[in-house]
């Protein structure tokens, strides 16, 4: 099911293999205007993965798959403007650019955010900004994972005034919930994390998002 990916704790070295096809021929772009991007390159680093940051048209043009980084999606919103990057990410995304989003990454991706945003509308998914509460009601929680992928369980994550998906499309699927609220999530070539995967321990759903571009045959 999982097209040969062997996934292992992150501190055994012989671990993780991307293909190397794919790693010789990709070149993975993380938005780098605001927020958690940074630690989200020692991830890929540490499945040996390189990854570059996009804060200029010109930047996103050269990368093959993205990813929206957790911080404040109304920040980057604005922040974007003057590259217009909200709408060449936009039009790179229509062109099948694979996604992986996490927190306000996916509130930017979502199709209707509450209270009203602007949104690239790429996810077939309606979200409630800050549900959960504010800052001090940051939490790391235990998701349980759908039967397909119990293996792929990342443990505890961490939820920092995070983001409640309130609808779920008809072509989204719920790969993890946190009690009944689904928290990540997959469409294809998008993956979507409410959570932010890159301060916990593991690397699972980077590798996720690895073999999700694989699949895409990207
Ligand atoms: N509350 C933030 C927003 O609305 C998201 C928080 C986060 O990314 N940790 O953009």
């Amino acid at each position: 099911m999982f097209f040969g990916w062997r996934v292992q704790a992150p501190d055994q070295k012989a671990g993780f293999e991307f293909p190397k096809m794919l790693k010789d021929q990709h070149v993975i772009g993380v938005l780098a205007l605001q927020g958690a991007f940074e630690a989200h390159r020692g991830v890929f680093r540490r499945l040996g993965v390189s990854s570059v940051l996009v804060r200029t048209a010109n930047e996103l043009e050269a990368v093959d798959a993205l990813l929206l980084p957790g911080g404040e999606s109304s920040a980057m919103l604005r922040l974007m403007e003057p590259q217009e990057l909200f709408v060449r990410i936009r039009k790179r995304i229509d062109s099948g650019l694979p996604v992986l989003a996490t927190c306000a990454g996916v509130i930017l991706l979502a199709k209707k955010v509450t209270p009203h945003q602007q949104s690239l509308g790429a996810l077939d998914v309606d979200i409630e900004r800050n549900a959960y509460g504010r800052q001090v009601f940051s939490s790391v929680e235990a998701l349980h994972f759908s039967p397909q992928y119990q293996g792929d369980n990342a443990g505890e994550a961490v939820f920092i005034r995070a983001p409640r998906v309130t609808r779920v499309g008809e072509g989204v699927e719920t790969l993890a919930w946190r009690g009944d609220d689904p928290v990540l999530l997959r469409s294809p070539g998008i993956l979507a994390a409410t959570f932010h995967p890159e301060l916990g321990k593991g690397t699972v759903i980077h590798e996720l998002f690895l073999r999700e571009i694989e699949r895409q045959g990207r």
